[in-house]
């Protein structure tokens, strides 16, 4: 397409702060990332038709590569509106902090956290990315109304599921209503947790998971 505009500067950047600089799809922190037209028509610069998406995901919107997943535009919009949802809902979570800096240190906090409910779609998957260091801790619990597959894997093994192929999981659990597991971190590093439905009916599902400073860490 030669008649691609450039997008204006004021709203690639609005766009790339409400997406924290990451890719709607895979969330994955420091990838380098590119504009999506969602609709394919380069010259609707409106922010609700532009999605900040990797490499590898752009190649799997429009990529003719015949191999794995294919993403359709409905789709992208969803990964789109979850992901700015999740982003504008961390960005207040962090001011609420901020504005009680002063109250008593009693709470411990952990490092990282996320809670809330997602619908998973028959035949579809939630994930969400944790930066964890060595010796640090996470803890998730589950719960669902329909029968899901929960895992925690490394980001490579997160691409190889994105692939369609088989991947190794740290820690897991088939075919439950109901997880808690945790996992502690061997190396520094980028970790997954995915649920997967493969079942027929859609699920709702409540997620519960949080890094934790390692105990002995603590005085
Ligand atoms: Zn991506």
């Amino acid at each position: 397409v030669s008649s691609r505009q450039k997008i204006p500067d004021a709203i690639a950047v609005a766009v790339l702060v409400a997406n924290r600089h990451r890719c709607c799809i895979c969330n994955i922190p420091h990838k380098h990332v590119e504009i999506h037209h969602t609709d394919g028509n380069n010259s609707n610069n409106d922010p609700s038709n532009l999605a900040v998406l990797c490499r590898d995901c752009h190649s799997r919107v429009t990529g003719d590569e015949g191999l794995g997943r294919r993403y359709s535009e409905e789709e992208v919009r969803e990964y789109k509106r979850q992901w700015e949802l999740e982003c504008s809902q961390s960005r207040n979570e962090e001011s609420d902090e901020s504005e009680e800096e002063e109250d008593d240190d009693d709470d411990e906090e952990p490092v990282d956290s996320v809670y809330h409910s997602r619908l998973i779609r028959s035949g579809g998957h939630y994930h969400r990315v944790f930066e964890m260091k060595s010796g640090q801790e996470l803890v998730v619990s589950i719960t669902a109304d329909g029968y899901i597959n929960v895992s925690v894997c490394d980001l490579s093994d997160y691409h190889k599921f994105l692939d369609g192929e088989d991947f190794m999981e740290y820690e897991g659990d088939e075919d439950v209503r109901d997880c808690d597991l945790s996992l502690c971190a061997s190396d520094d590093g980028t970790y997954v947790l995915l649920l997967t439905n493969a079942g027929d009916e859609d699920a709702d599902t409540t997620i519960d998971a949080a890094v934790w400073e390692s105990a002995e860490d603590e005085d």
